[in-house]
């Protein structure tokens, strides 16, 4: 089934004069003097609130921030997030002081075609995360057309993203929710092949589902990053003291072993960069993965493993890019990761990054413009391909 199958956009709704409730994905880091750190969120869902504001509608923004637990948090008020993308769209972004009951609907109901109004943080109520249906409709009473823009958030069955949307005879998705639903959605339909996965990053058990619902779809899998070194542990290498999840040995000898038999090529370390400490300054040495000190840990790939895995990413049509190929943060652990995402930036592949870190380190590198899409849900693009369903990808669907 195609993956936006009985979603409507915006070009397909009602905008013009309505008032448009449009969750979006504002859960942006703030600085300890509480301003936005970092506005990517804002910017990604740009498209979607200008369409919006240039079709007429009276727009009613919500975002969730932070974790306060169902309390209201004045840390975590939405007030900077309104204020920055009052200078980003230069307009006045009205804010009321709650996200439901009378205030936020006086304050809507005096907007006129193309203002826009951000409610307070979702989260601050205890229902949101509990997907209320009275809180729900509570939310659904201020507006008349309901769009999902906040992929970020569609994995969770919360109030604003699944139990809201029966409440609306017009619904649909906004632009940055498509974008991502369709690159994903390539990842899992019909990719172009040779398709190739490169997965890194912490731990084993975070992609595991990704990978075995990928197995059946995939060319080669390159791993890199803490999650190599668990595999590397269970063909029998001594990895010393680096950092391996003890208790996923025999997850990845299966998975390996599920690899061969389904033709897919499993990419494994060949040499290491090894250190005693993770530190800038730390004193590195490179080593073939049979000559790893007792004393020593592997905190990134070597440059043969970089040559391999870019020789087999070079002639790729598609690629799915999570988990960083080394401790990246420090400087002598950057380039393994540097190499990986060049060599996918130079392929004519269809390039997708996902997880936050990754992301991090594509925009540390510079990268980010060079991939055909970079996710912006880190949690939300695993499920998707895990195989899960996204509450709030399924609440927008129309029923017949
Ligand atoms: P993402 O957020 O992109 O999904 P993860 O959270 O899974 O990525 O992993 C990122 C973390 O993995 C980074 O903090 C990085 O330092 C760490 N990491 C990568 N390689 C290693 C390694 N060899 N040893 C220890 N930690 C590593
Ligand atoms: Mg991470």
């Amino acid at each position: 089934m195609k993956v936006t199958k009985g979603i409507r956009t915006l070009d397909d709704l009602p905008l013009e004069g309505r008032r448009v409730f449009m969750r979006v994905d504002f859960n942006c880091p703030l600085t300890p003097e509480g301003r936005v750190d970092d506005d990517t969120r804002i910017q990604a869902a740009l498209p979607s609130i200008r369409f919006a504001v240039e079709n007429g509608a009276r727009l009613v923004l919500a975002s969730h921030l932070g974790r306060p637990k169902g309390k209201r948090v004045p840390e975590l008020s939405m007030q900077p997030i309104g204020e920055r993308l009052a200078e980003i769209l230069n307009k006045e972004v009205f804010l009321p002081e709650d996200c439901v009951g009378d205030g936020p609907r006086k304050v809507i109901m005096e907007r006129v075609e193309g203002e826009v109004v951000l409610l307070e943080n979702l989260r601050w109520a205890p229902e949101e995360q509990k997907n209320d249906e009275v809180f729900a409709q509570r939310l659904a009473n201020l507006a008349d057309v309901y769009v999902n823009d906040a992929f970020g958030a569609a994995h969770r069955a919360h109030a604003s993203v699944a139990a809201i949307a029966k409440n609306f005879g017009h619904k649909g998705a906004g632009l940055l929710m498509l974008k991502e639903l369709s690159f994903l959605g390539k990842l899992t339909g019909s990719p172009e092949h040779p398709y190739v996965v490169v997965v890194g990053g912490a731990k084993v058990s975070d992609k595991l589902g990704v990978l075995t619902n990928l197995l059946g779809k995939v060319d080669a899998i390159l791993i890199g990053g803490a999650m190599a070194n668990t595999f590397l542990a269970a063909q029998g290498h001594n990895v010393g003291k680096s950092r391996i999840e003890a208790d996923k040995l025999d997850v990845a000898k299966n998975l390996l072993s599920k690899a061969r038999s389904r033709n897919v090529d499993i990419l494994l370390p060949s040499d290491v960069v090894t250190a005693t400490a993770m530190e800038d300054e730390a004193v590195t040495d490179t080593v073939g993965i049979d000559n790893v000190p007792a004393g020593s840990m592997i905190l990134d790939i070597g440059s043969e493993t970089c040559a391999r895995y870019a020789a087999r990413l070079a002639p790729a049509k598609t690629v799915f890019w999570n988990g960083p190929m080394g401790v990246f943060e420090k400087a002598p652990f950057l380039f393994g990761t540097e190499a990986v995402g060049k060599a996918i930036a130079h392929s004519s592949a269809t390039s997708v990054v996902g997880g936050g870190d990754t992301v991090a380190a594509t925009g540390k590198l510079g990268l980010r413009p060079f991939f055909s899409h970079v996710s912006t849900g880190g949690g939300a693009s695993l499920e998707f391909l895990e195989g899960r369903e996204l509450p709030g990808v399924e609440a927008l669907r129309d029923e017949d």
